[in-house]
């Protein structure tokens, strides 16, 4: 909610594809808004990045349903804005670029919303920019003309000059929703004198990891439109400037390139690994199976705070279980010297790295990452005997440590800072899951195998695992994966996401197909 109450739309450009292209601006007001009105034609991992608790509305085409029509949009920015929210439309590309952002601004102005519009990079340019192909040059165009194709072909609703652009020079002519116009857009074109061998350029997907470019002239765009099978959203780009696309491309020679791999842990812990998929050149499919949020156990922490200052310990188990902790800490005991009482036991190395972060170093660290060795070895300590154990956990952590260390006179109290649950995903996204099944999916823990079932029934989970590449973490996460009858293509050797990803690479260099 805004400082003054009064509600406000910002009219944000998503970029077309890469997340990376939303400006810093545009990302900064997407995370601290009440509310998200989002279209179709936009990175998921910019609408998984949005708070959990953030309302969101998806506007965007589904499949066999109608668009949301365009007054039921103004009607819910209004509604919204005059909830007192802080509301962001987020647009595909740029908003004012056939967006119909300078409308969605025009009502609201109409209707006294305040607003301010945060440009966006439009896939006119970003598209050809990711073939290798600028839009102007100082030899070959000095000027870039973006028109649509959209019902080109009815002499009435098209009020582009098809006549004027013809005989334009040094020229460049960037087409948007042109695909099932071409032919007619090329004969209007050609009739009216523009040189069929033209050279151009047909941009699929732009700055997608699973772009398609394909380098024609004029008169053979429509023919390769449908040999290429080429499908929405695309650009064509007609002029001189499509001859340097062979010395300017550049978004090729990645390990990974258009491999879409679909990530199942939550997506607040998944930013590093999304990026780092993009940088390998794929395309991260963001469907979190599970997610956490802060759990608050007032007799946890009371404890915590009446732990003997001698002989008392802390037990981490997970990364989570850090983070939830040092986020409550801060509220509730405030001074880091209360800790110097504990002597620290962690399971695995995310958690001592966690930990790390925190400037605390581990007393203890089991031999084998798990809960039931680290009772094991803890229990033969000489100077655990007696002593108060504060057991940080999430609520489905298992109770082995809990029912282990009392075996040998140890107090164990718990503390549990996280819930785990299985997050709904953002309307709209499970139908691009369908539509661009993934080539990959990875699995980091049990938890995130047998939540697939939450968002997919039963036929759906065999539709979209039997047809991709199934990479296990660990053993705990691959025996789940077996016992749901999902056949593993690799199982890291680390077990760690590193290892995750270096399998990953591994399999696709030995193996060249998707
Ligand atoms: N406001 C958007 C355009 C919306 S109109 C912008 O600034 O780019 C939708 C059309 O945009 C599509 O039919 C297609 O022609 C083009 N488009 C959007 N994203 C694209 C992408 N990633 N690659 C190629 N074309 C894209």
């Amino acid at each position: 909610m805004r400082k003054d109450g009064k509600g406000k739309v910002f009219l944000i450009g998503a970029g077309p594809g890469d997340p990376g292209l939303i400006t810093v601006k545009g990302k900064r007001h997407l995370e601290m808004c009440d509310a998200v009105i989002y279209d179709n034609l936009l990175a998921s991992e910019l609408v998984i990045s949005i708070p959990y608790q953030t309302e969101k509305y998806h506007v965007g085409k589904k499949a066999g349903v109608h668009p949301v029509p365009q007054d039921e949009i103004n009607k819910l920015m209004l509604k919204l804005a005059r909830e007192g929210k802080c509301v962001a439309r987020l647009k595909g590309s740029d908003p004012l670029i056939f967006g119909r952002g300078g409308e969605e601004a025009r009502f609201l102005k109409e209707n006294d919303i305040p607003f301010e519009i945060i440009t966006g990079v439009t896939s006119g340019i970003a598209g050809p920019a990711y073939a290798g192909i600028p839009c102007t040059d100082r030899v070959l165009a000095s000027s870039v003309v973006f028109v649509t194709g959209h019902k080109a072909s009815d002499k009435y609703k098209s009020s582009v000059a098809w006549e004027w652009l013809a005989k334009a020079k040094n020229c460049t002519v960037v087409i948007y929703m042109g695909v099932g116009e071409i032919a007619n857009i090329v004969e209007k074109l050609i009739d009216n004198g523009m040189d069929p061998e033209t050279p151009a350029a047909i941009v699929e997907r732009g700055t997608y990891p699973s772009q398609r470019n394909v380098i024609t002239t004029l008169c053979l765009l429509p023919k390769k439109v449908a040999s290429e099978n080429v499908k929405p959203p695309a650009l064509f780009v007609i002029g001189e400037v499509c001859t340097l696309q062979p010395w300017l491309e550049w978004f090729v020679d990645k390990p990974l390139l258009g491999v879409r791999v679909m990530v199942t842990r939550p997506a607040d812990q998944s930013m590093e690994l999304y990026a780092e998929l993009r940088e390998l050149g794929a395309e991260p499919m963001p469907y979190p199976t599970i997610a956490t949020e802060a759990w608050h156990d007032e007799e946890g922490w009371e404890a915590l705070r009446n732990s003997p200052d001698k002989n008392s310990w802390l037990i981490f188990t997970s990364e989570n279980g850090v983070r939830y902790f040092f986020q409550q800490f801060a509220n509730r005991l405030g001074d880091v010297r209360y800790l110097s009482r504990f002597k620290i036991a962690a399971i695995g190395s995310a958690t001592s790295r966690s930990l790390a972060e925190h400037n605390l170093e581990p007393d203890f660290i089991p031999s084998k990452a798990t809960s039931e060795v680290l009772t094991a070895e803890m229990k033969k300590l000489t100077d655990v005997k007696e002593a108060t154990v504060i057991r940080v956990r999430g609520n489905l952590a298992g109770d082995t440590i809990e029912k282990g260390l009392p075996e040998v006179g140890v107090k164990v109290i718990p503390l549990t800072t996280y819930r785990t649950f299985h997050p709904d995903w953002p309307d709209g996204l499970k139908e691009k899951l369908f539509e661009t099944p993934p080539h990959a999916i990875l699995f980091t823990s049990a938890s995130t195998v047998k939540g697939m079932n939450h968002n997919l029934s039963d036929d759906e989970i065999k539709q979209i695992t039997s047809g991709a590449k199934i990479f296990s973490l660990g053993p705990m996460v691959s025996d789940t994966l077996s016992k749901n009858g999902f056949a593993i293509t690799a199982k890291a050797e680390k077990h760690d996401l590193e290892g995750l990803i270096a399998t990953l690479l591994e399999h696709y260099q030995k193996n060249q197909s998707k």
